[in-house]
C-alpha cells in the first residue's frame, strides 16, 4: 500500500511552513513561527481536521548553540537523521532552478494525537543523487546562506510543495501559508488557472484567492522577504512571465508579503493589535485577526496536567474547561508549581552546574535574541537591580539564540554573560545554552515570573507567555502582541506601563512594577499570589490555546 493512501480521502487543507517544531528531537525550527506550526499540527490531530503539513527537512537544523569562555555564541550544525523519525516516500517531483532540474523527494512524518488520529507532515528533501552537488544542500540549513539560497528554498517549499501534493494525489481545497516563505505557490496556482487561447493567457485570480489563506507574522516592513527581479529571473527562468509576477509581487522587488496579500483570499494577523499594525502597513487589504494559541498538552507540566485531568478529563480537547480552575485549592496548585520549579532547578544544574534556590522567585526570559525583543532591558541599571534584590531577592534565567548574522542579538548574548558575572553575589543570573522546545517547557513551567520586554508594536503575538499561563506562571510584560488581549492588571499578571518609546522609561517602569508590586506580593501575600496563579490559568489558558485557534481557522478561514 502507498504510504499516503490512508490520508488521501481526508486531506483538504495543506499548511505550508518553512519551519515546524513537530517533535523535540527534530531540529527543524528556529523560533515562534515553527513552534506555532507544530502546535497547529498537534491541534489538527486532536480535532481531526483534514490537514497535511509541508515543510523542509532541514537536515542540518537551525544550529546548536554553545558559548565560548567569554560568553559569545558559537554555532554548530544540528544535524539529524530523517530516517530515524520519518519514512522516505517513493514519489519525486522536480522544479527548475537556474535551468537545472532539482529533484525533490519527501519524507513522511506522522504525528498521532492521544486518541490515535494521524496527521501527515511532508518534509521536502533535495539531498538526492539525481541532483547537482550544490542543489543537494538546498534543504540542509534552516534560514542559512544568502538570499540566493533562501530563494531556492522558497522555490522548493512553495512550487515544489504544491507539485508534490498533486503528484501524491492529494486533493487540496485550501492552501494555508504560515508566513510568506511559500508564497511562490500562489504564482504556480495562478499559472495552473490560466486559460490559453490564441492571445495572452487569461489568469483566474478569483480561483487562486478562493483557495488560499495567508497568515502574516511580521509587523515591520523590513522583516518581509524580498528578492530582486534580477535574482528571480536568474533562478526561475521558464516560470510565469515577469510582468505577471510584478503585477502581484511589487514593481521594484518581489515582496513575498505583498504577493501573498494580493493573491490570498483570507489574510490574518496573529493578534488583534498585529492585524491593526498590518492594515496600517498595507492599506487597502482587509486583515482579519486570529490570535495565536499554544497546544495545551505539549506545554503543560505533568504535575499540572494530572491535576487538570483529575477534575476535567477532557481539558486537552476542550481547554475552555480550565476557566473552572478557579475552584481548585491553592495548596494543590502550589504543590504542582513546586514540582515544576524543582525540575527546572535540576535542569539548570545539569546544564550549567549552578544551583538556584527553590524559595526565591525565578524570573524567566527566553526568546530569540534580537533587537526588538530587548533582552538587555532588565539589565539597564544594575545598581537599581541590586537594590531591588536587597529588599526582595530574585533570580533570573535567560535563554535564546541569535541568528548567526544578527550582530546585535549576538552582542546581547555576550553582554548578558558579562552582566551575570557582575551581578554575582547580588542576583543569581544564568544563561542556558541552546534554547529549544525542551528548555522552553522546563522554563515556562518552572519559573515564577515570565518576563517580556519587546518594543511595541513589534511583537506580533508572542506565545511563550501563553505556555507560562498554562502552568500558573505569572506574566510581567510590556503591553504588546497577545498580552494586550490577556492582561487584566493584578488579576492575570501585570503590564509594564510605557509612556512613549523611550527605552530608559520602559526600564524604569519595569523596575517600578517589579519592586513596588510584583516582588512584594510574592513575599508578603502568598495567598494572593496563588489566587493570581489560578486566575491566570482560568482566564488565559482557557482561551489562548491552539484548539480555539484552529477552530477559528477552520470556521473562518478554511470554510469561507
Ligand atoms: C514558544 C517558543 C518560542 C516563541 O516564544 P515567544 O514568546 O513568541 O518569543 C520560541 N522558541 C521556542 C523554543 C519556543 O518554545
Amino acid at each position: 500500500m502507498n504510504l499516503i493512501t490512508p490520508f488521501q480521502n481526508r486531506t483538504r487543507i495543506a499548511y505550508f511552513s518553512m519551519e515546524i517544531a513537530i517533535h523535540p528531537e527534530i531540529p527543524t525550527c528556529a523560533g515562534g513561527l515553527g513552534v506555532l506550526a507544530g502546535d497547529t499540527a498537534r491541534s489538527c490531530a486532536d480535532l481531526e481536521l483534514p490537514v497535511v503539513f509541508v515543510s523542509l527537512v532541514s537536515r542540518a537544523g537551525y544550529f546548536r548553540q554553545r558559548f565560548d569562555p567569554e560568553g559569545r555564541q558559537v554555532e554548530e550544525p544540528d544535524t539529524w537523521d530523517p530516517a530515524s523519525w520519518c519514512t522516505p516516500m517513493d514519489a519525486m517531483i522536480a522544479v527548475r532552478i537556474e535551468q537545472r532540474l532539482v529533484w525533490i523527494r519527501p519524507w513522511l512524518y506522522v504525528h498521532s494525537s492521544d486518541h490515535g488520529h494521524m496527521i501527515p507532515v511532508l518534509l521536502l528533501d533535495t539531498d538526492l543523487p539525481q541532483n547537482a552537488p550544490e542543489d543537494r544542500t538546498i534543504t540542509h540549513f534552516l534560514y542559512g546562506g544568502d538570499e540566493t539560497y533562501r530563494l531556492k528554498q522558497e522555490i522548493v517549499l512553495g512550487i515544489g510543495g504544491l507539485r508534490l501534493l498533486r503528484a501524491l494525489g492529494l486533493t487540496v481545497e485550501t492552501h494555508h501559508l504560515n508566513e510568506g516563505h511559500a508564497a511562490l505557490l500562489l504564482l504556480e496556482l495562478l499559472d495552473r488557472s490560466a486559460t490559453r487561447g490564441d492571445g495572452k493567457p487569461q489568469y483566474d485570480t478569483a480561483y487562486v484567492r478562493s483557495c488560499c489563506v495567508f497568515t502574516t507574522h511580521t509587523p515591520v516592513e523590513s522583516g518581509h522577504d524580498r528578492f530582486s527581479y534580477e535574482l528571480v529571473q536568474r533562478l526561475l527562468t521558464d516560470f510565469i512571465p515577469l510582468d505577471i509576477i510584478k503585477q502581484f509581487g511589487g514593481n521594484d522587488q518581489l515582496n513575498m508579503t505583498r504577493l501573498a496579500l494580493n493573491l490570498a483570499g483570507f489574510v490574518n494577523g496573529v493578534a488583534r493589535r498585529h492585524a491593526e499594525t498590518t492594515a496600517h502597513l498595507f492599506p487597502g487589504y482587509p486583515i482579519h485577526a486570529i490570535t495565536n494559541g499554544v497546544h495545551p498538552q505539549t506545554w503543560t507540566h505533568p504535575a499540572f496536567a494530572e491535576l487538570y485531568s483529575r477534575r476535567f478529563p477532557h481539558w486537552r480537547h476542550e481547554p475552555e474547561q480550565l476557566v473552572r480552575v478557579l475552584q481548585f485549592s491553592e495548596d494543590d496548585l502550589w504543590r504542582c508549581h513546586e514540582a515544576a520549579k524543582q525540575n527546572l532547578i535540576e535542569e539548570i544544574e545539569r546544564r550549567v552546574g549552578k544551583t538556584l534556590s527553590s524559595s526565591v522567585p525565578i524570573i524567566g526570559f527566553a526568546r530569540r535574541m534580537t533587537g526588538y525583543k530587548r533582552p538587555t532591558l532588565l539589565f539597564q541599571d544594575l545598581a537599581r537591580l541590586a537594590t531591588i534584590a536587597e529588599r526582595c531577592s530574585f533570580q533570573v534565567v535567560v535563554a535564546g539564540k541569535a541568528h548567526p548574522r544578527d550582530a546585535e542579538g549576538k552582542a546581547a548574548i555576550e553582554a548578558i554573560h558579562a552582566i551575570a558575572r557582575q551581578l554575582e553575589g547580588k542576583v543569581s543570573c544564568v544563561f542556558l545554552p541552546n534554547y529549544d522546545m525542551r528548555i522552553a517547557k522546563a522554563l515556562v513551567s518552572g519559573c515564577d515570573i515570565w518576563l517580556n520586554t519587546p518594543l511595541p508594536p513589534l511583537e506580533a503575538s508572542g506565545t511563550s507567555g501563553m505556555k507560562a499561563a498554562l502552568n500558573g506562571v505569572l506574566n510581567l510584560s510590556i503591553l504588546d502582541g497577545w498580552w494586550i488581549e490577556a492582561c487584566i492588571e493584578g488579576v492575570t499578571g501585570w503590564g509594564i506601563d510605557r509612556p512613549g518609546d523611550d527605552e530608559h522609561e520602559h526600564a524604569q517602569a519595569l523596575y517600578r512594577k517589579l519592586s513596588d508590586v510584583v516582588l512584594p506580593l510574592y513575599y508578603d501575600e502568598p495567598g494572593q499570589w496563588r489566587r493570581m496563579m489560578k486566575q491566570s490559568i482560568a482566564h488565559i489558558a482557557s482561551y489562548f490555546n491552539s484548539q480555539r485557534m484552529m477552530r477559528r481557522y477552520a470556521s473562518e478561514a478554511y470554510l469561507r
